[in-house]
């Protein structure tokens, strides 16, 4: 669809999709209104630290940002040396000589990756409407609305704490199962997470233990310990264009299938949301020639990652922690290859997004990976 001049573009959820898409369009003139359900950005996460993964692409991440006209006024650590554990407790130190990912906070505070996105969005003269729940979508308009169903679960706690700044990532099914539990300490704040692929009924078993392993391990100690979780969402939609209104980020499904980073998806999918309104361009052309071959990598990496089981992860810790430069390695996973093709049918009919819980009837529901929300039309 071509955007007559003045023609006011409609954006639902003010995450770092919606807000890129938003200051995408915003740059280029083009009025928009942004729609959030809640009263701030980045809710779901409250201070939550998440890593902007930087092995992808040989550019870093932060001038990809910059490159498509995001601001990357955000505070940032870059994460170049932790340790990684098998089941057996052996460590495997991970080291870098640039940053595999940027840890940054998420949510409503000054510095967070959202405040500064938002913060860009509303320099540029977008109007933000906070506790607008949007219940259709008009046209012309961009869905940004994230996960609509729980692939995975991340489920812990944020806490304060004195340990010095850190990461830490445990690969053992008894802790997080198809997934990793992980530690990151930053300037005395810290979360402690199980991300769990199945198995989600017994999290709290999952995250006793994640706790109790970074206590013996790396001498974990949590003040003021706040219980957090969230779902993550993946799969390779099929049509995330319905009637010329793009459906971007965790909504349409793009993340990294195999370890759950839906940043960089979430951004870039707004960006070429916007730029597919503003050039009357097909949207999934752009995102496919853009992430698609990666998407396609990382279910079969996943469909893969799956099978391994904790003898298998310590191979593939032993592997990954061997080689001169991590970074080109991990890259190269996600790199496009004649064996990745041939296994991707079979990767896709193994790895289904999981669309529903079917064991949850939603009275009296608290679990954080089922599906109570509405629909959006
Ligand atoms: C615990 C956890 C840890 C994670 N860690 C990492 C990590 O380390 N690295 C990484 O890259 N990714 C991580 N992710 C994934 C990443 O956070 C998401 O992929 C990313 O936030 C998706 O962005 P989004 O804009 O698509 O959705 P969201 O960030 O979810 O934003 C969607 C917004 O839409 C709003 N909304 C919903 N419905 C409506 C409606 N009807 N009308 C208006 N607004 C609406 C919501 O309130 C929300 O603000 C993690 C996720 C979780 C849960």
């Amino acid at each position: 669809m071509t955007l007559g001049e003045g023609n006011v573009v409609t954006i639902a959820g003010a995450g770092p999709a919606g807000l890129s898409a938003a200051i995408t369009l915003a740059r280029a003139g083009q009025p928009v209104v942004v729609h959030e359900a809640q009263a701030e950005v980045g809710h779901r996460f409250g201070a939550d630290l998440q890593g902007l993964e930087n092995w992808t692409t040989e550019e870093d991440v932060l001038a990809v940002m910059r490159s498509v006209g995001l601001n990357t006024d955000f505070r940032y650590l870059p994460g170049m040396r932790g340790v990684a554990y098998d089941h057996w407790r052996n460590a495997w130190p991970i080291e870098s000589e640039l940053p595999l990912f940027y840890l940054v906070e998420r949510g409503p505070r000054p510095g967070s990756l959202d405040s500064a996105l938002l913060a860009q969005a509303l320099e540029l003269g977008v109007e933000v409407r906070f506790n607008s729940r949007l219940k259709t979508i008009p046209s012309p308009a961009i869905r940004a609305v994230g996960p609509r169903a729980a692939d995975a679960i991340a489920v812990g706690y944020h806490f304060e704490t004195d340990m010095d700044d850190g990461f830490w990532v445990i690969c053992d099914d008894e802790l997080a199962p198809r997934g990793y539990a992980y530690l990151l300490v930053w300037e005395g704040q810290g979360t402690v997470k199980s991300c769990m692929f199945t198995g989600f009924k017994q999290e709290k078993r999952y995250v006793e233990r994640t706790i109790r392993a970074f206590e013996e391990l790396v001498g974990l100690k949590m003040r003021d310990p706040r219980p957090h979780g969230g779902v993550g969402n993946f799969r390779i939609p099929v049509q995330p264009f319905p009637d010329g209104r793009p459906v971007v980020g965790e909504q349409a499904g793009f993340q990294d299938t195999l370890w759950g980073f839906g940043m960089r998806h979430a951004m870039m999918s707004g960006v070429l949301a916007a730029r597919s309104l503003l050039e009357d361009d097909d949207y999934n052309a752009l995102w496919r020639r853009e992430f698609g071959a990666q998407m396609e990598t990382s279910v079969v990496n996943r469909a893969l990652f799956s099978m391994l089981g904790n003898r298998g992860y310590r191979w593939f810790l032993r592997k990954a922690t061997n080689v001169d430069d991590l970074r080109g390695f991990l890259r190269r996973q996600y790199g496009p290859s004649l064996l990745r093709k041939l296994l991707l049918p079979w990767a896709r009919r193994r790895y289904r997004s999981v669309r529903k819980d079917r064991s949850c009837d939603h009275v009296d529901c608290s679990c954080v990976w089922c599906r109570c929300g509405g629909e959006l039309a």
